[in-house]
């Protein structure tokens, strides 16, 4: 089957290639395809957002269309920043400006309540409207000071007790147990009717 990649950012056009194409996927990015302003994120959820614009692409050149929205949910935050993860710091913040916002936001919160989640939301769109939707989660803590240099985002503060690492210091290992890696395999499994 052949499915719109809907996404620009090129990582994660090959990120995502990976992860689908044992399951005999056919992906197409964006790049491939004639250029078409996209569509506003103005989505409540993850799941809003993904829809909408898998929708967009699936509607605008008639093919099924796939699109994620994740994110990094802070429980001390009620769940911020959320959909908001990549504006947090304003618009035109760099990763480490927002990431230490993070950090200044939850200066001195005990252990316990700096639990995270990265949480990735994929939807599929096929021009008939129908869809399917799938969802990855990776649970951690915020750390109390950056550490590593791989990844992006948030990586350099989210840190897993059972690898005694941040993300930004598994390096290739993340793309094996991330949330978007779940999200992905899942919509992999869904699509193809099989596990791998
Ligand atoms: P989007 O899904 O590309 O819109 O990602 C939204 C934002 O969430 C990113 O800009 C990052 O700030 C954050 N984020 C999502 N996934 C990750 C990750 O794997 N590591 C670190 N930050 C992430």
């Amino acid at each position: 089957m052949k499915i719109i990649l809907a996404t620009g950012n090129p990582g994660k056009v090959k990120e995502i290639k990976k992860i689908l194409e044992p399951y005999g996927l056919e992906l197409i990015p964006l790049s491939h395809l004639s250029p078409v302003e996209p569509p506003p994120e103005t989505g409540k959820t993850f799941e809003d957002n993904a829809r909408l614009k898998a929708e967009f692409y699936a509607r605008h050149f008639n093919q099924p269309a796939l699109a994620d929205d994740s994110g990094l949910e802070v429980d001390y935050l009620g769940g911020g920043p959320g959909i908001y993860s990549s504006r947090f710091a304003g618009p035109d913040a760099t990763d480490e400006e927002r990431y230490k916002k993070l950090l200044s936001m939850l200066k001195g919160v005990p252990h316990p309540q700096r639990k995270a989640a990265f949480t990735c939301v994929a939807v599929l769109v096929f021009p008939d409207g129908k869809e399917l939707k799938t969802e990855g989660r990776l649970e951690g803590f915020i750390a109390t000071r950056p550490a590593g240099s791989s990844g992006f985002g948030y990586d350099p503060v989210f840190y897993l007790p059972e690898y005694g690492k941040t993300t930004a210091e598994l390096g290739e290992e993340k793309n094996r147990i991330s949330h978007r890696f779940r999200a992905f395999k899942a919509m992999g499994e869904l699509i193809s009717g099989k596990e791998i």
